[in-house]
């Protein structure tokens, strides 16, 4: 059996049926690539059974049946054959192996820097692939010494905490609601999923036998909790205790924190360090349309969903078509008696046909047995859903119809939506003229779809409506025609003030700097990490970490922690307080980030959406590979600081 602790698979007792069975639910290229690790042997991904990259057609990249049926029954030789043998823990591939596989699965050469990638996301030298080494064995006294305060218990700081505790370092995490998951605590409207596979959606130590591809929002709460309980995180938290004001002292090189205690009481916390772990998507937007407030009906946000107010039977209307109205107007289409969608931009769609599947038995028990199987399929979904598409989201100046499309091959992608939402809108091609978007493929999120939106805009009962509104009254809403709709209830999926980091807290640094007065509406970090001015603070989702082309944003998260409890190590190893970014690394590193995304989709000035502040720099997205942000984060450069 195995010796190494991060290997994530069971041993196989299973029948030859059984595991027969199982197989016909492989994803080929995945279960070609866990055999060469199995049977030692490289020639099984040389010969004419190849996939080719298909990010929007056949999963298995084209391999034919009958050549499937072959690589099962070989797979089906090998698993019996190790089963039999007792389950060996597989060689270890040397890199030219790895680089084989890696071109293998995404089907065209890569650079070998995903190979060290790789390496180390497989385990295969024993290593934590987001762990910091060396941390765990500095002095305990030191370690235990240096104090964290973890703003917020969502996905990042529940994070945070487990890391931090491997670690030995004491830390508190001070959280606003009563329990854990942040996002997927508060976003309960009907239909609420996540748009990102979830075996690339959840933490590298914490693999999760996922009962479908993409889950609902009380799986991923579950998960989350589950996860949180398992690491003992619970105990170290304050629940529904807010953090109002930080202010760094610059004597002592500490944090001390203002917080309301859940019986509206102060109280100060020191810390040595600060991690802000609060999210972008928190505090909602409410749209700047006049009248709100005269609406006489039930009215509600998204993110804070009424579950009180029964929709059987009402006229409703519905603010935004991001990815939240997305999700629940199909649902509530069932419910209501009419829905008028308003709609200022549409969104383009993601086909995803297995968005609401789930994941059959076969797929879960390869997962769970073959060894590397799902680190595998982890890395195919990594490459199929966000690295991947990087080249078809890029600009070319060259390229003509900036407007439409930024490059040949994101004007290919957009003729392929099209053709996608022309088939399913084919008998109604007055909603599909107003569905498809003016600007280019990623300017904004796609949504994952497996048509049930349009299928639902296309209802009798549903209205997609394209007039700007100009007010709300009492009984609806009026667009600037004149012309009104009467409403029980108004829902704004008007999204969230995802410009305004860290807000509302107070945030003073050196010199008695107001962090919210320094960004002045344009939020910037090193690497969306820390902020000159601001020693030993540190952000986790902050200024341009956000990704468009569909990543896991828990990757992100786990590159960030990873480098915090770099930045720790380095202060406790030179016995110094604080560290505090430099100015110029900072200035350098935002200029090559503006123009990176200036060369992206989402950059497109024709583009408006969250991304963008007011001044229309990209304030929220990284623009390069997610393997460069991976590099880049796996510890800091002592250079980049100056030792307070
Ligand atoms: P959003 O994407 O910001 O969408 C807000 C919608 O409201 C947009 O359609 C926007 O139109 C519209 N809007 C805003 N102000 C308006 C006004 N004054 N008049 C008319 N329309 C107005 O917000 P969201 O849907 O809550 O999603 C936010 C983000 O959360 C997403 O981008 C995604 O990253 C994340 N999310 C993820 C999931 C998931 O994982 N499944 C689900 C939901 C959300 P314009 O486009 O014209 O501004």
């Amino acid at each position: 059996m195995s010796s190494n602790p991060f290997d994530q698979w069971q041993s196989i007792t299973e029948s030859d049926a059984e595991i027969a069975a199982a197989l016909k639910e492989a994803h080929v290229p995945t279960l070609l690539a866990a055999l060469v690790h199995l049977t030692g042997d490289a020639t099984l991904i040389r010969g004419d059974i190849r996939p080719a990259s298909d990010f929007f057609g056949d999963p298995q990249g084209g391999i034919s049946e009958q050549d499937q049926e072959r690589v099962r029954a070989m797979a089906l030789d090998v698993l019996r054959t190790y089963r039999d043998g007792g389950c060996p823990r597989p060689l270890t591939p040397g890199d030219a192996a790895v680089q084989e596989m890696v071109n293998f699965i995404t089907g065209e050469p890569l650079s070998p820097d995903y190979v060290g990638f790789l390496v180390s996301e497989l385990s295969l030298r024993g290593e934590d692939p987001y762990g910091q080494p060396g941390l765990a064995e500095l002095p305990a006294a030191a370690r235990g010494a240096f104090k964290v305060i973890i703003i917020g218990a969502g996905m990042s700081g529940i994070l945070a905490a487990i890391r931090l505790q491997e670690a030995g370092i004491p830390w508190q995490i001070v959280e606003k609601n009563g329990d854990v998951g942040g996002t997927w605590l508060e976003n309960t409207y009907p239909g609420c999923r996540v748009d990102s596979p979830n075996h690339t959606y959840s933490y590298s130590f914490e693999p999760n036998d996922w009962p479908q591809h993409f889950s609902d929002q009380q799986t991923l709460l579950d998960y989350f909790r589950k996860v949180a309980d398992k690491h003992g995180i619970r105990d170290g938290i304050r629940f529904n205790t807010e953090v109002d004001q930080a202010v760094f002292d610059e004597a002592s090189g500490r944090w001390r924190l203002t917080v309301k205690n859940p019986g509206g009481g102060e109280e100060v916390l020191e810390a040595n360090a600060v991690i802000s772990a609060v999210g972008q998507l928190n505090r909602p937007r409410w749209p700047d349309i006049p009248g709100q407030e005269r609406f006489q009906g039930d009215a509600f946000h998204s993110a804070q969903w009424d579950h009180q107010c029964d929709l059987t039977g009402k006229r409703v209307i519905v603010i935004g078509t991001g990815g939240s109205a997305f999700q629940f107007v199909p649902v509530i289409a069932e419910q209501a008696a009419d829905v008028s969608v308003f709609q200022r931009t549409p969104p383009w769609m993601s086909p995803t046909p297995e968005y609401f599947e789930e994941i059959p038995a076969g797929k879960h028990w390869l997962l769970n047995h073959v060894p590397y199987y799902a680190k595998w399929y982890r890395f195919w979904m990594f490459w199929r859903t966000a690295e991947g598409l990087l080249g078809s989201v890029t600009k070319d100046a060259s390229w003509n119809d900036q407007e439409r499309a930024v490059s040949e091959a994101n004007d290919d992608l957009r003729q392929l939506l099209t053709d996608y939402m022309a088939e399913l809108c084919a008998d109604d091609q007055e909603l599909l003229s107003k569905a498809i978007p003016d600007y280019p493929v990623a300017g904004k999120r796609m949504l994952r779809d497996d048509g049930r939106y349009l299928r639902a805009l296309k209802r009798d009962d549903v209205h997609l409506v394209t007039d700007r509104i100009r007010e709300i009254t009492p009984s609806g809403v009026v667009t600037e025609d004149g012309r009104a709709y009467e409403a029980d209830v108004l829902i704004y999926g008007t999204g969230f003030q995802a410009n305004r980091f860290l807000w509302p807290m107070q945030i003073t640094g050196r010199g008695g700097i107001d962090l919210q007065t320094h960004w002045d509406g344009d939020p910037r970090a090193y690497l969306g990490i820390t902020v000159p001015g601001f020693p030993n603070l540190f952000l986790c989702y902050g200024p341009n970490t956000n990704i468009v082309v569909n990543g896991s944003i828990i990757f992100f998260s786990e590159c960030e922690v990873r480098y915090i409890l770099g930045c720790i190590k380095l202060l406790l190893q030179e016995g110094r307080a604080a560290l505090d970014c430099r100015t110029e690394v900072h200035e350098a590193y935002n200029q090559r980030v503006d123009a990176g995304n200036a060369n992206m989709a989402w950059g497109a000035p024709n583009v408006s959406s969250w991304y963008k502040n007011e001044k229309g720099r990209v304030t929220q997205n990284w623009p390069f590979s997610l393997l460069e942000f991976w590099t880049r984060t796996r510890e800091p450069d002592p250079a980049d600081y100056r030792l307070l």
